[in-house]
């Protein structure tokens, strides 16, 4: 994509009335609101649930791994402190509830963000004025136009200078079936299948007691979900938990434990890997889901490829998630045919490649589209990647607003301050692959000390942190 400055960015004269549409009232979606904001543009910003961070409450229940003082964004921080908000305290784990109620909800109350969200306004199509995707035309100068649906599903229209989608990818979760298309029989079995990290210790609870559960998935969802499974059994003896595994059980990698940079998540490894190694859960690794269907006695029956078929009650899927890509099908979007980020993105954090959380600072360069003036930030911009993290996506989009804003300067100069992740996220596509900073290995070589690739990417302090952390923390 070319380089040529807040050419390539700024709205013609024309648009400039117009709304910047920020897609998603999630945690990122507020940030590049409030970067928009301080930046004197003009946000709308189109939520489809009914409360902002529809998406963050249905996890509410789950704790984060990463404390407060990673997840709060500084222009948000300071709309929220003229606000006479108190900050949490930066080194405890807020849950998906407490990011909510202590974070974002009066973040999206500050009058000046108030003003500029809609709830009930789901975004269902996008494209330019007069123009279809083939249409050039006058196309750069032309208006985005938003079609947004209400919960009747009543469809209006709206201008726009630009276009920063933000809807994440919770609503769009991978399916059961191990070859990425839902299952034969998964459609079927639905009202048995739940999808990402049900409540299973609390709201859901009467649907998981005493009854066997399948999860399927090897990642921190998965984890979360085994581990909440697990408590529950504590309490309702009869539960019983089957965890289904892409690999075998010796490629799998449960992250760095005590050399996680971030601590609650190589806490949550450690817990799964002990649930996984004393019994307390039964693993089928590997088992590739091939087919579901209803037994007479009610009940579930999954098979494998290889023909294993084990019984179950419930099924979690808790097996990583995908962009829906279905409403940006009129803009000329730009997107690497694996990871579905952009192609600058892709190598920085494809997890055939490496399972890093540590990703080089990257703004709206890196995300930009040859469509101009439409990007995709936070969790959707790394398409099927699983390592996302906040800080990420709050730099994303205050490089995106500085650009749209014509501050070229800020817009280029990204900073990202993370934890240095010396061992790296479980949540690959490739689970025996090396828990290393370092490109994909066989999980044997990772059991012997290895240099980092150039490609890596660990910046230097992490490669440090990982050569000798790593050895037990993939290695038995
Ligand atoms: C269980 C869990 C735990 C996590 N823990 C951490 C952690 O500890 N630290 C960390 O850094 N990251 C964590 N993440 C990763 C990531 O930071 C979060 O998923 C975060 O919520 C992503 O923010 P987002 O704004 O990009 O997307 P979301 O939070 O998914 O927000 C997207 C919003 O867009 C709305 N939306 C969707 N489609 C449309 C549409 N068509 N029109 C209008 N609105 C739409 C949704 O309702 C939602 O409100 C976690 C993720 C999960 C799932």
């Amino acid at each position: 994509m070319p380089d040529d400055g807040p050419a390539w960015t700024s709205a013609p004269t024309s648009l400039r009335h117009l709304p910047v549409v920020v897609i998603g009232a999630g945690p990122v979606g507020l940030a590049a609101a409030a970067h928009l904001l301080a930046r004197g543009l003009n946000p709308l910003v189109l939520e489809a649930g009914t409360e902002i961070a529809a998406s963050v409450r249905a996890w509410g229940h789950v704790r984060m791994f990463s404390p407060w003082r990673y997840n709060i964004d500084p222009a948000a921080r300071a709309l929220l402190e003229a606000d006479g908000w108190r900050e949490p305290d930066p080194e405890s784990y807020p849950t998906g509830a407490e990011l909510v109620v202590r974070y974002l909800a009066p973040l999206a109350r500050v009058p000046a963000l108030a003003r500029a969200i809609r709830t009930n306004a789901r975004v269902v199509g996008v494209t330019k004025a007069g123009h279809d995707l083939m249409r050039d035309g006058n196309r750069d100068d032309a208006a985005f136009v938003v079609q947004v649906a209400d919960h009747k599903g009543d469809v209006t229209e709206r201008e726009a200078a630009a276009v920063i989608d933000c809807s994440g990818t919770w609503t769009s979760p991978n399916p059961a079936g191990a070859n990425g298309l839902p299952a034969p029989g998964e459609r079927a079995a639905a009202e048995r299948i739940a999808y990402g990290i049900p409540d299973v210790a609390g709201t859901e609870r009467a649907a998981y007691a005493g009854r066997t559960t399948l999860v399927i998935g090897g990642g921190h969802s998965a984890m979360n979900a085994v581990l909440d499974l697990a408590s529950l059994a504590a309490a309702a003896p009869d539960t019983r938990i089957l965890w289904a595994f892409r690999n075998p059980l010796a490629a799998i990698n449960f992250g760095g434990g005590a050399a996680d940079g971030l601590a609650e998540r190589g806490a949550l490894g450690a817990r799964a890997r002990q649930l996984a190694e004393t019994g307390v859960v039964t693993t089928l690794a590997p088992f590739l889901t091939a087919r579901i269907e209803h037994t007479g006695d009610g009940r579930l029956a999954i098979t494998a490829r290889d023909g294993q078929v084990v019984m179950a009650d419930r099924i979690i899927v808790a097996a990583g998630f995908r962009p829906d890509l279905s409403m940006l099908s009129e803009l000329r979007l730009q997107l690497d045919p694996a990871v579905q980020s952009t192609p600058a993105l892709a190598p920085l954090i494809d997890p055939n490649l490496h399972s890093c959380g540590t990703v080089r600072p990257h703004g709206e360069a890196e995300l930009r589209h040859p469509e101009r003036r439409v990007w995709i930030a936070g969790m959707k911009s790394y398409g099927r990647a699983p390592t996302f993290l906040l800080a990420t996506g709050h730099e994303q989009v205050r490089s995106i607003a500085a650009a749209l804003a014509g501050d070229w300067v800020a817009a280029r100069e990204v900073h990202l301050d993370l934890p240095e992740t010396g061992v790296c996220s479980t949540d690959r596509v490739n689970e025996g692959a090396s828990a290393c900073c370092a490109p994909a290995v066989a999980p044997a070589a990772c059991c012997a000390p290895q240099p980092v690739a150039a490609t890596s990417c660990c910046g230097a302090k992490a490669e440090v942190a990982v050569a000798a952390p790593a050895k037990t923390a993939c290695c038995g």
